[in-house]
């Protein structure tokens, strides 16, 4: 991710004030965005040591390709106290070797397991004043309440479908494509790309498209409900899917000029809003932010999906279409 998609983040100015004004001994970037979290922690890392972040001199490029020696990177999921927690908090203790201070980077810090989080603890919340200690989590459930409050967190915020745009027709991928993937990755450029590449992500987007066209009556319910797409793992997606095709099918209904996210598929969306009022489309995607919500707190998958498949044909029902 280019840098200046990451230096106009208000996480990143709260950042660099600290950069220019004194470093602090610890920090959390908390992103559900793997690619933007990555950006991140690697810029951030880069800055301690050139807060020009010019990555450009020769200070930039060892950070960068790993050879600094006051640079030490870990990735959390899977480590083990005594393999890599300790040997890393022996390291703690060291000297800087080359520049007047040491970074400790862990990615996937939720992923740490609660002994490492517990080794870890008394360095992060006290490090040598030589050291700063950079955490990357893609959500704070992950880290321990002891962990989380001793470190400075900074959210990295959602980016805008323009910049995705812009960074995914940068990488190649043509303008429909950039377009459609934008409007449904929320902000989450990791997600954007997944679904530019196709793959599974793509799929999924067809076969809710496909749902939502054939949904008509409640007994079709529960096959869609067992299907994959509604299995733990896919229903976030699979709700932010039906947000952006409703919203299309509502630009449809109403013949609004607003731009379909859905690039190409007027025909479909029309299929989708068959049979709806505004009223009902309206319903419908009030019942997936209720979805949504419960999901945070973690309603089980099938109840959820049963939830708002039945509420969207009742909302279609309730508020039908006249003539
Ligand atoms: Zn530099």
């Amino acid at each position: 991710m280019n840098f200046s998609l990451v230096e106009k983040t208000i996480a990143w100015k709260q950042f660099f004030r600290d950069v220019q004004e004194g470093l602090g001994h610890a920090y959390i970037f908390i992103s559900e965005d793997e690619e933007q979290l990555a950006s991140f922690l690697h810029f951030a890392t880069l800055a301690c040591f050139c807060p020009t972040v010019c990555c450009e001199c020769e200070t930039c490029e060892s950070v960068a390709d790993g050879s600094h020696p006051d640079v030490y990177r870990k990735n959390g999921d899977g480590m083990k106290v005594k393999d890599d927690m300790e040997p890393l908090l022996e390291r703690v203790e060291m000297r800087p070797v080359k520049a007047d201070r040491k970074v400790f980077v862990i990615e996937n810090a939720d992923k740490m397991n609660p002994s490492c989080q517990n080794k870890l603890l008394k360095t992060f919340e006290e490090p040598p004043p030589h050291v700063t200690m950079i955490l990357g989590a893609s959500s704070e459930s992950g880290l321990l309440p002891t962990i989380r409050s001793r470190g400075k967190k900074l959210y990295p915020e959602p980016l805008s479908s323009r910049d995705i745009i812009a960074e995914l027709t940068e990488d190649g991928f043509d303008e429909d494509t950039a377009t459609v993937a934008a409007a449904y990755s929320m902000g989450n450029l990791m997600r954007a790309r997944k679904f530019a590449e196709g793959g599974n992500y793509r799929d999924q987007y067809e076969q809710v498209f496909e749902m939502l066209m054939q949904l008509k009556k409640s007994g079709q319910i529960a096959e869609y409900v067992m299907g994959p797409n509604f299995a733990k793992d896919k229903i976030a997606l699979t709700l932010d899917f039906m947000d952006v095709i409703l919203s299309d099918a509502m630009k449809e209904l109403l013949q609004t000029d607003a731009r379909r996210f859905t690039v190409g598929r007027e025909r479909d969306l029309r299929q989708v809003a068959a049979g709806f009022s505004a009223q009902g489309i309206a319903m419908s995607l009030e019942a997936i932010n209720v979805a949504r919500e419960q999901l945070k707190f973690n309603v089980n998958a099938a109840n959820v999906a049963n939830g708002v498949l039945f509420a969207m044909l009742e909302a279609r029902y309730k508020w039908q279409k006249k003539g």
